[in-house]
């Protein structure tokens, strides 16, 4: 498996994992970024992800010190781990968006980042294109964006009212 990604994919596919256990490659606004998609008449956020940003951890580094100095690279290497903060956010994750931090940070503690990659590329594949599947939606974005123009509130193939994040 390992020379299908050349070392530089690796490194930047890495550097999308943020401390929280977020994978940013999956955030709508680090997709709305690599693809453009503004261009289509939306007005969204664009990030490069957390660690990218270089603000550590958007989900968690305003209300942990340990966070907003940089001194862990990621949560399971707290004493803390997992602090209520995290288990709070793990849990919207759960229910809203299909993925849980928790979940990604003890795979990564038990087996490694690269399988966890590997892993993460398979679960978010499009099945279409390849591409990766949004887990603020469940879209793709260059396949599926049609059902975003309709609804820009979409969300996992509810009806969705408010969701607001
Ligand atoms: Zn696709």
């Amino acid at each position: 498996m390992a020379e299908l990604v050349d070392d530089k994919v690796l490194l930047q596919d890495k550097n999308l994992i943020a401390p929280c256990g977020m994978n940013c490659s999956l955030c709508i606004a680090y997709q709305f970024k690599i693809l453009d998609i503004n261009k289509q008449g939306f007005h969204r956020r664009y990030c490069p992800g957390c660690i990218p940003r270089g603000e550590n951890c958007k989900h968690m580094a305003d209300a942990c010190e340990k966070l907003c100095k940089g001194s862990v690279r990621f949560c399971i290497e707290c004493e803390d781990y997992p602090c209520k903060r995290l288990k709070d956010l793990d849990k919207r994750y759960r229910t809203k968006y299909h993925m849980s931090m928790i979940e990604n940070l003890d795979f990564i503690k038990n087996n490694g980042m690269d399988r966890f990659l590997n892993k993460e590329a398979e679960k978010w594949a499009c099945p279409k294109c390849g591409g990766r599947i949004c887990c603020h939606n469940g879209l793709c974005l260059s396949c599926d964006l049609d059902k975003l123009l309709v609804n820009r509130k979409y969300r996992w193939e509810e009806e969705s009212e408010e969701n607001n994040g």
